[in-house]
């Protein structure tokens, strides 16, 4: 099989790196263009990233020598390449048109961004559980006028680690009326080079700029349906999150307290319905789907980021901690990587969905 060619805007940041790394020798895909701001354009991928390449692995090969190009320059990623993965840091609304821009171009657009994560016919993807999500889009290029492209984005990493193992016990036949949330989310998730160290070591900071808010929407359309070609969100769950950046790495732990919407289930029948849990991408056995999507462990002191993050090639999602709540009815905590899961891996995860479902071709 000839491999379809990858576009990556944002290439030369922490999320692009991490593309970089995670696409190396995939399969599927094979990274044929690489584009930042203008001020990276024009320079070879090594160059544009000497003193700021940040993974512990070496610059890929074949990517080293790349000439960057300026993501804005649409004409130039349609000449290179089948499809894009959108990783750049800007404005909203650039962010917005950009992307737009790419999708008009028939270009498929594959995003980190936030900017479309709201926008009413963009599926906003955690394969394992909305992959029917990806049934807008023809809905989406016709609203448009967009030929081949579209656009599908990913959603924030903050709710990666938990709402996974919250909808497999929705889908088993219990559903949950509501949550409360304590992120401990760790320096990664802000970008290098992230928060000062000396804001950082020795704390904990209990405000992340809009993080709560994502928290608490994004399930909602994750969780949602599709009406009339548009997302109707799901009106059922209410959600409370506390969200704190603490001094880890890498690796987003939440603490959550869980109340169903009548009689809950035995812990032990829960641990069965996280252990046995399987979904689409672990049915069509794509590249990057961890087999199995949640891990429990029962030992008392887990998960925890430094043991448990690169489970699944830190795609899967730990589970530990499983008790009874005073409270509500539940409460457990859960763990996922924020720049593989929550970021590069999950996006390459959905894209190997759209290529499984015959969306991106070369
Ligand atoms: P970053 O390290 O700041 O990298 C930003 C990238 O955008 C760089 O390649 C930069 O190119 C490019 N860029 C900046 N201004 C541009 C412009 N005017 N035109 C074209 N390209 C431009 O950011 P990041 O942490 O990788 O995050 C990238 C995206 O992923 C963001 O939208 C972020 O919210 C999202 N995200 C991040 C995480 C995470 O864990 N960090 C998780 C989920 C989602 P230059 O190098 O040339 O400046």
């Amino acid at each position: 099989m000839k491999k379809i060619r990858a576009g990556l805007i944002g290439a030369t940041g922490m999320v692009g790196q991490n593309y970089l790394r995670l696409l190396k020798e995939h399969p599927w895909f094979q990274v044929t263009y690489v584009a930042a701001s203008p001020r990276s354009a024009g320079k070879k991928y090594s160059e544009a990233v000497a003193g700021r390449w940040i993974m512990d692995e070496e610059i890929p090969e074949e990517v080293a020598d790349l000439i960057v190009g300026d993501a804005n320059d649409v004409e130039e990623a349609k000449a290179k390449c089948d499809f894009v993965f959108s990783a750049v840091e800007m404005e909203k609304q650039a962010v917005r048109e950009l992307e737009e821009k790419y999708a008009a171009n028939d270009i498929p657009v594959v995003s980190n961004n936030s900017a479309h994560r709201h926008t009413e016919d963009v599926p906003m993807l955690i394969p394992e559980i909305n992959a029917h999500h990806t049934d807008i889009i023809p809905y989406q290029q016709k609203n448009r006028g967009w030929n081949k492209g579209f656009i599908v984005v990913k959603p924030n990493c903050s709710l990666q680690s938990y709402l996974t193992p919250v909808y497999a016990l929705i889908k088993a036949g219990y559903p949950v009326e509501s949550l409360v949330i304590t992120t401990l989310q760790a320096v990664s998730g802000a970008g290098y080079p992230g928060p000062a160290s000396i804001n950082m070591i020795d704390n904990i900071i209990p405000f992340i700029p809009g993080e709560e808010g994502k928290t608490e929407r994004e399930p909602l359309k994750i969780l949602g349906s599709i009406k009339n070609g548009k997302f109707v969100y799901y009106d059922a769950l209410r959600i409370s999150a506390h969200c704190n950046r603490v001094p880890i790495i890498d690796g987003h732990t939440a603490c959550v307290s869980l109340k169903f919407r009548s009689a809950p289930p035995s812990l032990d029948e829960i641990i069965a319905i996280w252990n046995e849990f399987r979904a689409e991408p672990q049915e069509l056995n794509l590249p990057s789907a961890p087999q199995p999507p949640i891990v429990y462990r029962d030992e008392e002191d887990r998960p925890q980021p430094r043991k448990d993050r690169n489970v699944g090639k830190g795609m899967a999602v730990t589970v530990g901690r499983l008790r009874e709540c005073p409270v509500m009815d539940i409460r457990f905590v859960a763990l996922s990587h924020n720049t593989i899961r929550g970021a590069a891996g999950g996006a390459i995860l959905s894209a190997e969905l759209l290529k499984a479902k015959g969306y991106l071709a070369r």
